[in-house]
């Protein structure tokens, strides 16, 4: 049976990442660190912000303009280096890829057409796979638990929490690769495609 290979879009596939770290630049003169990014993904930015003695409010008010200026920048991502090759090679070893996002179509008032947007941005970068965006998380949750995927890959490790025991969870993930025990964690697609067709293990083909 082929391989069935879930992935999530933003944070794998688009760099939201380096869009942040750009935007927060722009607004606090520095690159943010690799703890805050973290705080980020892992919602303790309230916490954070109290450790390091930074202003939460000021800090939530740039949260809450940067959220609004991603959502209608997401044509404007660039794709995470090595996405496109990595997505290539799983595809030449007759693997069935799927995207599987959280990108609702309303954000702050806004409503623009998600589905348009994205397909551009697959054609644009040249990866030409399958997607499905979900409005709420649990509505992507269920888009992958009833998908029948060997693997989805994703940097919210939350999401992994709630796939079914059938899927085999996997974190893309800078910041949390380190601290993360609980699945086997990758920050480069070199080394997740090297994992999906099981190369590190010298096997053949
Ligand atoms: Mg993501």
């Amino acid at each position: 049976m082929k391989k069935r290979i879930s992935l999530d879009c933003d944070g794998v596939i688009a760099d939201v990442r380096g869009f942040f770290s750009n935007y927060f630049s722009n607004h606090f003169g520095e690159r943010p660190s690799e703890e805050l990014m973290g705080a980020i993904i892992g919602n303790r930015l309230q916490k954070y912000s109290q450790e390091i003695g930074l202003d939460y409010g000021e800090l939530s008010n740039f949260m809450k303009d940067y959220n609004q200026k991603l959502f209608t920048s997401l044509s404007d991502l660039e794709p995470i280096k090595g996405a496109r090759e990595g997505i290539e090679k799983l595809l030449q070893e007759g693997m069935d890829v799927r995207v599987n996002s959280y990108r609702p179509s309303v954000y702050g008032g806004i409503n623009q057409d998600i589905k348009q947007i994205t397909q551009e941005w697959f054609r644009e970068n040249g990866i030409y796979i399958p997607f499905a965006l979900a409005e709420s998380k649990k509505a992507k949750i269920d888009s992958i638990n009833y998908g029948r995927y060997s693997f989805h890959v994703d940097d919210d490790s939350a999401i992994l929490d709630d796939i079914t025991f059938k899927i085999e969870p996997i974190l893309f993930n800078q910041e949390l690769k380190q601290k993360n025990r609980k699945y086997s964690s990758f920050d480069s697609w070199k080394e997740l495609t090297k994992y999906l067709t099981g190369e590190q293990y010298g096997s053949e083909k």
